[in-house]
């Protein structure tokens, strides 16, 4: 983002609950969002999290019930759908399947009248790689194309912001991959500002500026890839991410009065000024299994011994889980491992944790 950057739309307080005989639920529960103009922002969360209601409530196919959805500073949560500069790209590709690949893309301008037409479809083929295939069925074509039509005939709108709905769930992974590198050259390329739902976390990292946590209708946190992963506002967010160990502790005092964690048992040192911690507090620390090492050139203080439970090879990567002090089990990855550091099921080992590896959060 630059540093004059605009703020394109925003949700303010946005509410939507869903009443039915028995009860009353909150899909979306007052959020609070600004996407800056060019910005890709990803609202990523569990099945049921509220996604779909979000972006549906943006696009004006659900009435919010309270809050305001504001598009270039003017409230629009009255503006009817059809006049909402705003095109939605689905899952469900949703073409039209008696119309050619030129119908499909020409649709809505048809109905807006929109001219130049040909000239508009043709362009978007071409910027789409579809060109020669105009005259084709929908069933022609092969997955990734339906895809890149669906996507051709959102853009040929020029709309003011693109949304998207799960548009990549029904290719199969290479696909996927290929086609959300796409999508995202596409949408840097045109700088148009868009919003991404998705359950997929590999996705929305790959796509993303910034990447918005869901869950159960409320936002956990908003922030760029790396600050998600690295720095989960939440436990929900650091388990979510990708996978975590959770490692329980207290904060504790020493004789001097400065702040240490319990881990396993003995104190160290807390290095951590994020935040500020009480004695005593219940934490977690946390830990991805990539940051946990193996080898005795780390200098750490928190280490411990444990028993490989389970040693999974997966050439560029050993995933194992090792069972330390009890019955607790840590996860560790080893990228890029040597032919003779690989570590077999029954062994027992030493795990290095570097501190300023640890994520520190409140347990409740
Ligand atoms: P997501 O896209 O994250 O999977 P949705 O936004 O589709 O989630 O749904 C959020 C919650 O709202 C779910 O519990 C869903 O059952 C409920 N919901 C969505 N649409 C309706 C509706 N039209 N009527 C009643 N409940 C709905
Ligand atoms: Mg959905």
């Amino acid at each position: 983002m630059t540093k004059n950057s605009t703020v394109a739309l925003q949700l303010k307080s946005l509410t939507k609950t869903f009443k039915s005989n028995t009860d009353v639920h909150i899909a979306v529960n007052n959020i609070d969002l600004d996407v800056q103009q060019g910005e890709l922002i990803t609202i990523l969360g569990p099945s049921g999290c509220g996604k779909t209601t979000t972006l549906r409530l943006v696009a004006g196919f659900e009435l919010p019930t309270s809050g305001e959805i504001i598009l270039d500073g003017e409230v629009i949560n009255n503006m009817s759908a059809n006049k909402r500069p705003m095109t939605m790209v689905f899952q469900s590709y949703a073409l039209f399947p008696h119309m050619s690949v030129f119908e499909n893309v020409a649709f809505g301008l048809r109905i807006q009248h929109v001219t130049p037409l040909k000239e508009k479809v043709e362009a978007v083929m071409s910027l789409m790689d579809l060109a020669g295939l105009e005259d084709r069925s929908p069933h022609q074509l092969s997955g990734g194309q339906q895809q890149r039509v669906a996507l051709a005939r959102a853009l040929v709108m020029e709309p003011r912001v693109l949304l998207f709905d799960e548009p990549l769930s029904n290719l199969d992974a290479k696909l996927r991959v290929h086609m959300r590198t796409e999508i995202r050259r596409l949408q840097q390329r045109l700088g148009i500002t868009s919003l991404y739902v998705t359950h997929d976390q590999a996705e929305a990292m790959g796509l993303s500026d910034r990447i918005v946590v869901m869950n159960n209708g409320h936002i956990e946190q908003v922030g760029t890839p790396a600050e998600i992963y690295l720095k989960p506002a939440s436990v929900f967010v650091a388990d979510f991410m990708g996978r975590s160990n959770f490692i329980k502790s207290t904060v504790l005092t020493n004789l001097e009065g400065k702040l240490g964690l319990d881990f396993f048992g003995k104190s160290i040192a807390l290095q951590w000024d994020e935040r500020s911690f009480v004695p005593d507090e219940a934490v977690y620390l946390i830990i991805r299994p990539e940051a946990v090492k193996l080898t005795s050139d780390q200098k750490t203080e928190a280490r411990l011994e444990g028993e490989v439970k389970h040693a999974e090879y997966l050439g560029s990567q050993v995933d194992y889980v090792v069972e330390v002090s009890g019955d607790h089990s840590i996860s560790v990855i080893d990228y890029n491992p040597q032919f003779n550091q690989i570590h077999e099921e029954g062994e027992r080992i030493t795990l290095y944790f570097p501190t300023e590896a640890f994520h520190i959060l409140p347990q409740s």
